[in-house]
Protein backbone atom coordinates (compact mmCIF):
# COMPACT_ATOMS: atom_id res chain seq x y z
CA UNK A 1 0.00 0.00 0.00
CA UNK A 2 0.75 3.41 -0.70
CA UNK A 3 2.57 5.89 1.61
CA UNK A 4 0.16 8.94 1.73
CA UNK A 5 1.07 12.25 0.55
CA UNK A 6 -0.40 14.32 3.15
CA UNK A 7 -1.41 18.08 1.55
CA UNK A 8 -3.00 19.74 4.48
CA UNK A 9 0.30 18.88 6.60
CA UNK A 10 3.07 19.93 3.39
CA UNK A 11 1.15 23.65 3.13
CA UNK A 12 0.94 24.41 6.98
CA UNK A 13 4.50 23.51 6.71
CA UNK A 14 4.80 25.95 4.28
CA UNK A 15 2.32 28.04 5.98
CA UNK A 16 4.63 28.34 8.60
CA UNK A 17 7.51 29.41 7.16
CA UNK A 18 5.93 32.12 5.07
CA UNK A 19 4.72 33.39 8.42
CA UNK A 20 8.46 33.20 9.79
CA UNK A 21 9.94 35.34 6.23
CA UNK A 22 6.96 37.39 6.85
CA UNK A 23 7.87 38.25 10.56
CA UNK A 24 11.60 38.53 9.26
CA UNK A 25 10.15 41.67 6.80
CA UNK A 26 7.72 43.05 9.28
CA UNK A 27 10.89 43.57 11.60
CA UNK A 28 12.87 45.64 8.90
CA UNK A 29 9.48 47.88 8.91
CA UNK A 30 7.84 45.76 5.36
CA UNK A 31 4.69 44.08 5.57
CA UNK A 32 4.17 42.16 2.59
CA UNK A 33 0.58 42.70 0.90
CA UNK A 34 -1.56 40.82 -1.70
CA UNK A 35 -4.19 42.40 -3.26
CA UNK A 36 -7.44 39.85 -4.34
CA UNK A 37 -9.78 41.19 -6.83
CA UNK A 38 -12.49 39.44 -7.29
CA UNK A 39 -15.42 40.21 -10.10
CA UNK A 40 -18.91 39.01 -9.78
CA UNK A 41 -20.30 36.39 -7.27
CA UNK A 42 -19.64 33.21 -8.37
CA UNK A 43 -19.98 30.90 -5.23
CA UNK A 44 -16.65 29.16 -5.91
CA UNK A 45 -14.64 31.68 -6.62
CA UNK A 46 -15.91 33.21 -3.59
CA UNK A 47 -14.74 30.59 -1.12
CA UNK A 48 -11.30 30.74 -3.06
CA UNK A 49 -11.26 34.15 -2.45
CA UNK A 50 -12.12 34.19 1.38
CA UNK A 51 -9.26 30.75 1.74
CA UNK A 52 -7.03 32.97 0.07
CA UNK A 53 -7.68 35.99 2.47
CA UNK A 54 -7.80 33.38 5.38
CA UNK A 55 -4.79 32.14 4.52
CA UNK A 56 -2.65 35.85 4.42
CA UNK A 57 -4.46 36.31 7.32
CA UNK A 58 -3.04 32.90 8.97
CA UNK A 59 0.95 34.26 7.57
CA UNK A 60 0.60 37.81 8.35
CA UNK A 61 0.31 39.17 5.13
CA UNK A 62 -1.93 42.30 4.72
CA UNK A 63 -4.83 41.61 2.21
CA UNK A 64 -6.52 44.09 0.10
CA UNK A 65 -9.74 43.22 -0.96
CA UNK A 66 -11.75 44.05 -4.32
CA UNK A 67 -15.04 42.64 -4.72
CA UNK A 68 -16.34 43.99 -7.66
CA UNK A 69 -19.95 44.25 -9.41
CA UNK A 70 -20.23 41.53 -12.40
CA UNK A 71 -21.30 44.59 -14.84
CA UNK A 72 -17.72 46.06 -13.86
CA UNK A 73 -16.47 46.95 -17.23
CA UNK A 74 -12.82 45.93 -18.84
CA UNK A 75 -11.81 49.15 -18.42
CA UNK A 76 -12.46 49.76 -14.63
CA UNK A 77 -11.20 46.32 -14.30
CA UNK A 78 -8.01 47.36 -16.20
CA UNK A 79 -7.70 50.92 -14.50
CA UNK A 80 -7.79 49.00 -10.88
CA UNK A 81 -5.22 47.04 -12.04
CA UNK A 82 -2.98 50.04 -13.14
CA UNK A 83 -3.82 51.95 -9.61
CA UNK A 84 -2.19 48.74 -7.80
CA UNK A 85 0.61 48.75 -10.33
CA UNK A 86 1.09 51.50 -9.10
CA UNK A 87 0.76 51.01 -5.10
CA UNK A 88 4.65 50.35 -4.12
CA UNK A 89 2.71 49.21 -0.92
CA UNK A 90 1.05 46.13 -2.65
CA UNK A 91 3.32 43.52 -3.60
CA UNK A 92 0.76 41.08 -5.46
CA UNK A 93 -2.35 41.31 -7.85
CA UNK A 94 -4.27 38.43 -7.78
CA UNK A 95 -7.40 38.09 -10.30
CA UNK A 96 -9.79 35.17 -9.46
CA UNK A 97 -10.67 33.49 -12.10
CA UNK A 98 -12.77 33.38 -14.26
CA UNK A 99 -13.70 36.53 -15.21
CA UNK A 100 -17.19 37.44 -16.56
CA UNK A 101 -17.29 36.59 -20.30
CA UNK A 102 -17.71 40.87 -21.24
CA UNK A 103 -13.95 40.77 -19.84
CA UNK A 104 -10.88 39.40 -21.41
CA UNK A 105 -9.12 37.12 -19.09
CA UNK A 106 -5.63 37.61 -21.33
CA UNK A 107 -5.35 41.29 -21.79
CA UNK A 108 -6.07 41.68 -17.77
CA UNK A 109 -3.60 39.36 -16.98
CA UNK A 110 -1.46 40.88 -19.27
CA UNK A 111 -1.69 44.28 -17.56
CA UNK A 112 -0.49 43.03 -13.99
CA UNK A 113 2.88 44.05 -13.72
CA UNK A 114 5.26 40.22 -14.34
CA UNK A 115 7.06 41.72 -10.15
CA UNK A 116 3.24 41.04 -8.80
CA UNK A 117 2.05 38.43 -10.50
CA UNK A 118 1.79 36.16 -7.75
CA UNK A 119 -0.30 33.67 -9.53
CA UNK A 120 2.80 33.12 -12.12
CA UNK A 121 0.24 33.04 -15.31
CA UNK A 122 2.06 36.38 -16.91
CA UNK A 123 3.48 35.33 -20.26
CA UNK A 124 7.12 36.93 -18.56
CA UNK A 125 7.38 34.88 -15.81
CA UNK A 126 6.33 31.67 -18.02
CA UNK A 127 8.90 32.57 -19.82
CA UNK A 128 11.40 32.79 -17.17
CA UNK A 129 10.23 29.31 -15.79
CA UNK A 130 10.68 28.40 -19.38
CA UNK A 131 14.16 29.06 -19.34
CA UNK A 132 14.79 27.78 -15.87
CA UNK A 133 15.13 31.43 -14.23
CA UNK A 134 11.99 32.22 -12.86
CA UNK A 135 10.47 33.41 -9.11
CA UNK A 136 7.01 33.18 -9.45
CA UNK A 137 5.62 30.01 -10.38
CA UNK A 138 2.29 28.87 -11.30
CA UNK A 139 1.27 28.06 -7.86
CA UNK A 140 -0.28 24.28 -8.72
CA UNK A 141 2.47 23.13 -10.55
CA UNK A 142 5.14 24.35 -7.71
CA UNK A 143 2.98 23.00 -5.48
CA UNK A 144 2.88 19.48 -6.84
CA UNK A 145 6.72 19.79 -6.95
CA UNK A 146 7.16 20.42 -3.31
CA UNK A 147 4.96 17.48 -2.48
CA UNK A 148 7.05 15.27 -4.37
CA UNK A 149 10.48 16.69 -2.45
CA UNK A 150 9.44 16.74 0.75
CA UNK A 151 8.00 13.57 0.43
CA UNK A 152 11.61 12.62 -0.04
CA UNK A 153 11.57 11.57 -3.77
CA UNK A 154 14.33 12.74 -5.72
CA UNK A 155 13.26 13.22 -9.22
CA UNK A 156 16.97 13.45 -10.90
CA UNK A 157 17.14 11.18 -13.40
CA UNK A 158 13.56 9.89 -13.07
CA UNK A 159 11.46 9.24 -16.12
CA UNK A 160 8.20 11.70 -15.53
CA UNK A 161 5.03 11.70 -17.02
CA UNK A 162 2.01 14.70 -17.29
CA UNK A 163 -0.99 14.06 -18.20
CA UNK A 164 -2.78 17.04 -19.76
CA UNK A 165 -0.90 19.87 -21.52
CA UNK A 166 -3.23 22.93 -20.15
CA UNK A 167 -0.96 26.87 -19.55
CA UNK A 168 -2.08 26.17 -15.94
CA UNK A 169 -1.24 23.09 -14.73
CA UNK A 170 0.27 20.54 -17.64
CA UNK A 171 2.99 22.43 -19.24
CA UNK A 172 4.46 24.20 -16.10
CA UNK A 173 4.70 20.65 -14.58
CA UNK A 174 6.35 19.98 -16.93
CA UNK A 175 8.80 22.52 -17.20
CA UNK A 176 8.90 22.21 -13.07
CA UNK A 177 10.23 18.51 -13.15
CA UNK A 178 12.52 19.07 -16.11
CA UNK A 179 14.21 21.89 -13.87
CA UNK A 180 14.31 19.45 -11.31
CA UNK A 181 16.10 16.92 -14.03
CA UNK A 182 13.62 14.32 -14.56
CA UNK A 183 13.36 12.94 -17.83
CA UNK A 184 9.96 14.19 -18.78
CA UNK A 185 7.28 12.97 -21.42
CA UNK A 186 3.90 15.07 -21.87
CA UNK A 187 0.46 13.35 -22.83
CA UNK A 188 -2.41 15.11 -23.89
CA UNK A 189 -5.77 13.96 -25.76
CA UNK A 190 -4.13 12.65 -29.03
CA UNK A 191 -1.53 10.87 -27.40
CA UNK A 192 -1.74 6.86 -29.07
CA UNK A 193 -1.28 4.56 -26.01
CA UNK A 194 -1.64 6.30 -23.29
CA UNK A 195 -1.60 3.28 -20.65
CA UNK A 196 1.63 2.26 -21.91
CA UNK A 197 3.43 5.81 -21.73
CA UNK A 198 1.95 6.07 -18.47
CA UNK A 199 3.35 2.74 -16.92
CA UNK A 200 6.40 3.99 -17.60
CA UNK A 201 6.21 6.31 -15.11
CA UNK A 202 8.28 6.61 -11.92
CA UNK A 203 6.51 10.01 -11.31
CA UNK A 204 3.26 10.35 -13.08
CA UNK A 205 1.18 13.61 -12.89
CA UNK A 206 -2.33 13.61 -13.50
CA UNK A 207 -3.99 17.31 -14.49
CA UNK A 208 -6.83 15.90 -16.88
CA UNK A 209 -9.84 16.73 -15.39
CA UNK A 210 -11.56 13.28 -16.13
CA UNK A 211 -13.06 11.12 -12.97
CA UNK A 212 -10.78 7.96 -11.73
CA UNK A 213 -9.05 8.56 -15.21
CA UNK A 214 -5.91 6.72 -14.35
CA UNK A 215 -6.09 3.28 -13.53
CA UNK A 216 -4.39 0.62 -11.83
CA UNK A 217 -2.97 -0.74 -15.11
CA UNK A 218 -1.72 2.25 -16.18
CA UNK A 219 0.69 3.04 -13.51
CA UNK A 220 4.00 0.74 -12.27
CA UNK A 221 4.51 -0.50 -9.28
CA UNK A 222 6.41 1.73 -6.87
CA UNK A 223 5.72 4.90 -8.60
CA UNK A 224 4.91 8.15 -7.05
CA UNK A 225 1.81 9.42 -8.19
CA UNK A 226 0.41 13.18 -8.16
CA UNK A 227 -3.10 13.59 -8.74
CA UNK A 228 -3.95 17.53 -9.60
CA UNK A 229 -7.68 16.59 -10.80
CA UNK A 230 -10.97 18.22 -8.96
CA UNK A 231 -14.12 16.71 -9.79
CA UNK A 232 -17.54 17.08 -8.16
CA UNK A 233 -19.50 13.55 -8.71
CA UNK A 234 -23.11 13.46 -9.07
CA UNK A 235 -23.51 12.74 -5.58
CA UNK A 236 -21.30 16.27 -4.47
CA UNK A 237 -18.22 14.32 -3.48
CA UNK A 238 -14.71 15.35 -5.32
CA UNK A 239 -13.22 13.02 -7.14
CA UNK A 240 -9.64 13.09 -9.17
CA UNK A 241 -7.90 11.94 -11.88
CA UNK A 242 -6.70 9.00 -10.47
CA UNK A 243 -8.53 5.72 -9.39
CA UNK A 244 -7.19 5.87 -5.86
CA UNK A 245 -8.62 2.20 -5.43
CA UNK A 246 -6.52 1.07 -7.96
CA UNK A 247 -3.66 2.74 -8.09
CA UNK A 248 -2.87 3.11 -4.44
CA UNK A 249 -1.82 -1.03 -3.45
CA UNK A 250 0.98 -0.22 -6.30
CA UNK A 251 2.38 3.48 -6.06
CA UNK A 252 4.71 3.69 -3.53
CA UNK A 253 3.46 7.33 -2.98
CA UNK A 254 0.16 8.71 -3.70
CA UNK A 255 -1.82 11.93 -2.89
CA UNK A 256 -5.25 11.70 -2.01
CA UNK A 257 -7.95 13.92 -3.40
CA UNK A 258 -9.31 16.17 -1.62
CA UNK A 259 -5.96 16.52 1.02
CA UNK A 260 -3.17 16.38 -1.35
CA UNK A 261 -2.65 18.96 -4.27
CA UNK A 262 -5.96 21.24 -3.55
CA UNK A 263 -4.01 22.58 -0.27
CA UNK A 264 -1.04 23.64 -1.46
CA UNK A 265 -2.07 25.76 -4.50
CA UNK A 266 -2.87 28.77 -1.34
CA UNK A 267 0.30 28.01 0.23
CA UNK A 268 2.51 28.35 -2.41
CA UNK A 269 0.57 32.14 -3.42
CA UNK A 270 1.09 32.60 -0.12
CA UNK A 271 5.39 32.24 -0.77
CA UNK A 272 5.05 33.64 -4.13
CA UNK A 273 3.63 36.94 -1.89
CA UNK A 274 6.87 36.79 0.06
CA UNK A 275 9.59 36.29 -2.91
CA UNK A 276 7.46 38.85 -4.87
CA UNK A 277 7.84 41.25 -1.65
CA UNK A 278 11.54 40.56 -0.97
CA UNK A 279 12.55 41.39 -4.66
CA UNK A 280 10.72 44.54 -4.48
CA UNK A 281 12.39 45.63 -1.99
CA UNK A 282 15.77 44.62 -3.15
CA UNK A 283 16.12 41.40 -0.32
P1 LIG B 1 -7.81 21.49 -18.87
O1 LIG B 1 -7.40 22.88 -19.23
O2 LIG B 1 -9.16 21.02 -19.22
O3 LIG B 1 -6.73 20.50 -19.52
C1 LIG B 1 -6.92 19.12 -19.49
C2 LIG B 1 -5.80 18.45 -20.22
O4 LIG B 1 -6.07 17.05 -20.20
C3 LIG B 1 -5.67 18.88 -21.68
O5 LIG B 1 -4.33 19.08 -22.01
C4 LIG B 1 -6.26 17.70 -22.46
O6 LIG B 1 -5.64 17.43 -23.71
C5 LIG B 1 -5.97 16.54 -21.53
N1 LIG B 1 -6.93 15.47 -21.76
C6 LIG B 1 -8.26 15.55 -21.82
N2 LIG B 1 -8.81 14.35 -22.10
C7 LIG B 1 -7.79 13.50 -22.25
C8 LIG B 1 -7.69 12.13 -22.57
N3 LIG B 1 -8.77 11.39 -22.80
N4 LIG B 1 -6.47 11.58 -22.64
C9 LIG B 1 -5.37 12.31 -22.40
N5 LIG B 1 -5.38 13.61 -22.10
C10 LIG B 1 -6.58 14.21 -22.02
O7 LIG B 1 -7.66 21.24 -17.31
P2 LIG B 1 -6.64 21.90 -16.24
O8 LIG B 1 -7.04 23.31 -15.99
O9 LIG B 1 -5.25 21.59 -16.60
O10 LIG B 1 -7.04 21.06 -14.94
C11 LIG B 1 -6.86 19.66 -14.86
C12 LIG B 1 -7.46 19.17 -13.56
O11 LIG B 1 -6.79 19.78 -12.47
C13 LIG B 1 -8.94 19.53 -13.39
O12 LIG B 1 -9.59 18.47 -12.70
C14 LIG B 1 -8.91 20.76 -12.52
O13 LIG B 1 -10.08 20.92 -11.75
C15 LIG B 1 -7.72 20.45 -11.64
N6 LIG B 1 -7.05 21.63 -11.07
C16 LIG B 1 -6.79 21.61 -9.74
C17 LIG B 1 -6.14 22.68 -9.13
C18 LIG B 1 -5.85 22.61 -7.67
O14 LIG B 1 -5.91 21.61 -7.06
N7 LIG B 1 -5.55 23.66 -7.01
C19 LIG B 1 -5.77 23.78 -9.90
C20 LIG B 1 -6.01 23.76 -11.27
C21 LIG B 1 -6.66 22.68 -11.85
P3 LIG B 1 -5.75 18.43 -24.98
O15 LIG B 1 -4.80 19.55 -24.67
O16 LIG B 1 -5.31 17.60 -26.11
O17 LIG B 1 -7.17 18.86 -25.04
Amino acid sequence: MANIIDGKRISAEIKDEVKVKADELKAKGIEPCLAVVLVGEDPASQVYVRNKKKACEYCGIKSLSYELSADTTEDELLSLIDKLNADKSCNGILVQLPLPKHIDENKILLRILPEKDVDGFHPYNVGLLSIGKADLKACTPAGCIELIKRSGVDITGKRCVVVGRSNIVGKPVGMLLLAENGTVTTCHSKTKNIAEVCRQAEILVAAVGIPRFIKGDMVSQGATVIDVGVNRLENGKLCGDVDFEEVSPKAAYITPVPGGVGPMTIAMLMKNCITACRKQNNL
